[in-house]
């Protein structure tokens, strides 16, 4: 796979320390309140880039962190504590407020079809391992103790300022505005590995340390759960643009230093989702949830069908009208799909060849998902018998995560249902599946028709799986057979 490098500024090959296998990181969610629908947009293409490694051959191992800690709206020694601020708005505990919030991400997540990674770690669930890796930061010198806090010493490193000039307007957010220095540090760029001295009085996390009590760092949490859970090497590391500084900066810093090697030569990083009035964020109260999209009457993964329409490195603008396109676009696939007929014939080995290369260069190519799409399209369009069009499709949703062949079983059942009661017909009393209710109905019509062949052809097709058929005077119900 072609993949741009947020480190080398290119794209080129993406290559693995061990050939076939990834060891692949994403920065979590800060869960102190829902996420939105910006944070999701990078949450899906790590998922489409993950998914296409593995749709590749490679095997990967994914981990993610939550972070639950304390943590800062700004660069870790100033700001607010956003953990406490989601408990006190809501009157809960921190450890109640960031497990709602983590089975809220997870739950929006499923919705759009993202998987979850390998492994996801909360960031209070590794409090040793930070400790470890700071003490030995101090022991290389590294590290100072000054003021109550540990700090990392940025001069200590020949090239610090990695990242740090993607002079986007999104950086600004790791820079921000009012941020008052910190007289302790002995270099501006110096960042806390660990706090005993909160700003808050009522800091709620705390933990014991060779420092006094205190928390860890916002950075310190990545590098622990990441060396823990990938080992001294990383291939892959992914977060939003804004991740990128100070965050990854000083990941990277802390790690390498560490390590005493390098750490992650590949870094992806997802470009913002902005509304017409800006750019999205939960600090500003009101902010577009998936809960939203659905209270508007939207499917989800019309939202993920919108994110693969545009590529990853661009800004994307959200409107309720470009939504309601991507809806539009959706449901027409969708209804293309259910159109197809699953016969007998078999798969054109030679067609279906030839359509997954394109989608494979499409999508390899620094993960392209319109063009990916586009390749989705022509796989329609392609001269070929409804089972093969059916095999790609489903091939590559195995990337695209769509759900395009349940979602069209779906429309079909629906149909014949509406269909079936227009014409006064077949009542179905099954199990529920809409899949088999939709084969169902099709038998009856097919009789209905006189065409007796493709009835007794579902039937036993049916039968084969499992399913019988009783043709009752209300209409027609079927049974798994037990
Ligand atoms: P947070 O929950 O704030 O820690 O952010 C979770 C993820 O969402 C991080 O990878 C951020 O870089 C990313 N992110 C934040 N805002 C946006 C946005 N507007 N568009 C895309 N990604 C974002
Ligand atoms: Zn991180």
């Amino acid at each position: 796979m072609q993949l741009y490098n947020s480190l080398t500024r290119k794209k080129a090959e993406f290559i693995t320390r061990i050939p076939g296998h990834v060891e692949m990181y994403t920065c979590g969610p800060t869960v102190y309140h829902f996420a939105h629908i910006g944070n999701l947009r990078s949450y899906i293409m790590e998922d489409i880039l993950e998914k296409f490694l593995r749709y590749e051959g490679k095997s990967v191992n994914r981990v993610m962190n939550i972070t639950d800690v304390g943590h800062l709206a700004s660069d870790a020694d100033t700001g607010e504590d956003k953990m406490l601020k989601g408990a006190k708005r809501e009157h809960k505990t921190v450890m109640e407020i960031a497990k709602f919030y983590t089975d809220a991400f997870f739950a929006d997540c499923a919705k759009l079809n993202i998987k979850r990674p390998d492994t996801v770690e909360p960031a209070t669930n590794c409090i040793q391992e930070y400790i470890r890796i700071i003490s030995a930061l101090i022991e290389k010198d590294y590290a100072y103790f000054a003021g109550g806090n540990v700090y990392f010493n940025s001069a200590r490193l020949e090239r610090y300022y990695l990242f740090n000039d993607y002079n986007e307007e999104d950086l600004a957010v790791g820079v921000r505005e009012g941020v008052e220095e910190d007289a302790n540090k002995r270099n501006r760029n110096d960042f806390v590995l660990w706090f005993t001295k909160s700003k808050f009085e009522d800091q709620a996390l705390k933990w014991d340390s060779p420092w006094g009590v205190g928390y860890p760092g916002w950075h310190m949490e990545c590098t622990g759960i990441s060396l823990k859970h990938n080992g001294e090497y990383l291939d892959l590391h992914c977060g939003g643009i804004d991740n990128a500084f100070p965050h990854h900066t000083n990941e990277i810093a802390q790690s390498e230093s560490y390590l005493g090697h390098p750490w992650c030569p590949q870094w992806f990083h997802v470009h913002h989702l902005n509304t017409n009035s800006g750019k999205m964020s939960k600090s500003k109260g009101e902010f577009l949830t998936v809960s939203l999209l659905e209270e508007k009457g939207f499917n989800p993964l019309a939202y993920r069908f919108f994110c693969l329409q545009s590529h990853y490195r661009k800004n994307l603008v959200f409107t309720w009208e470009n939504l309601e396109n991507a809806q539009g676009a959706y449901n027409k696939l969708i209804a293309k799909i259910a159109a197809l007929t699953p016969g007998s014939a078999p798969v054109d080995q030679e067609i279906f060849n030839q359509q997954k290369e394109k989608f494979l260069k499409s999508v390899g190519n620094d993960l392209n998902t319109s063009l990916g799409i586009t390749a989705l399209y022509d796989a329609l369009k392609v001269k070929a018998n409804d089972e093969t069009k059916l095999a790609l499709l489903k091939d590559f949703d195995q990337v695209l995560s769509l759900s395009l062949l349940e979602k069209a079983a779906e429309k079909r059942a629906q149909d014949a249902k509406a269909s079936s009661q227009t014409a006064g017909g077949f009542v179905i009393t099954g199990e529920g599946d809409p899949e088999i209710d939709a084969l169902v109905l099709q038998r009856a019509q097919a009789k209905k028709e006189k065409n007796f062949a493709l009835a007794d052809q579902i039937r036993n097709d049916l039968k084969a799986r499992g399913i019988t058929l009783l043709d009752t005077p209300q209409g027609v119900t079927w049974k798994t057979e037990k």
